[in-house]
């Protein structure tokens, strides 16, 4: 069977992109199964930058087809930020909530209209010897609440409402939260060409 890499070192993550894709004949590792604990500098300054930089530099590792994916949140009321600083945000060491928290403070006084900001994922598929096979963008539109609500999902889903659901990204369950994020989005629109890679590669 092919063998696949995606370029996380968190189990949850390799499970959800297995899910989505279950018929496919391949063997999805993430980099605990491979044996590699290397971390690539994310020094791009878009998701897609840093995606492909992940995506290359694993595959060239590992020797494996790769896919990595760069997410992270873009806040209208911040310019853009934390984009793609959304992990390190408010430095090293910070728990999920102790991060979210800042944010809110940062957007005190900012009208609910103003509140709009998008989570974005990009996911890029590449081969050992540095070939980019496929790229895809998924974004999804809220709003900054005032205060955190619900206790499901990660990072900072409980400050991110949703109003065509009426409730934050962490009031809803795996499989709605699926439906309509931004790496469910991504990925289901990297699905085709991964299918076809997988047909035709090695
Ligand atoms: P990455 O691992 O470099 O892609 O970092 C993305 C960061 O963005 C994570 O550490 C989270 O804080 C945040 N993030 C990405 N996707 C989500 C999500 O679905 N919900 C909440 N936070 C997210």
């Amino acid at each position: 069977m092919k063998r696949l890499l995606v370029a996380t070192k968190n189990k949850g993550k390799v499970a959800e992109f297995a899910e989505l894709m279950e018929d496919m004949q391949v063997a999805w590792l993430g980099l605990v199964d491979v044996g590699v604990s290397a971390d690539v500098a994310e020094t791009g300054s878009t998701f897609q930058e840093n995606a492909v930089l992940k995506a290359r530099a694993y595959a060239e590792m590992t020797g494996l087809l790769t896919l990595a994916d760069d997410s992270g949140l873009v806040v209208d009321a911040l310019h853009g930020a934390p984009g793609v600083y959304t992990a390190r945000y408010g430095g090293e060491g910070l728990t999920s909530a102790a991060r979210y928290h800042l944010l809110l403070q940062q957007m005190a006084g900012v009208p609910a209209a103003a509140r709009t900001a998008r989570f974005c994922c990009v996911i890029v598929l590449a081969t050992p010897d540095g070939r980019i096979l496929g790229e895809a963008e998924g974004v999804c539109e809220g709003f900054i609440t005032l205060a955190p609500a619900g206790d499901g999902g990660f990072g900072y889903d409980p400050i991110f409402f949703l109003p065509e659901k009426g409730m934050t990204m962490a009031q809803l369950n795996s499989a709605e939260k699926h439906q309509i994020s931004h790496r469910g989005r991504a990925l289901r629109q990297m699905e085709p060409r991964l299918r076809q890679v997988l047909a035709y590669e090695m």
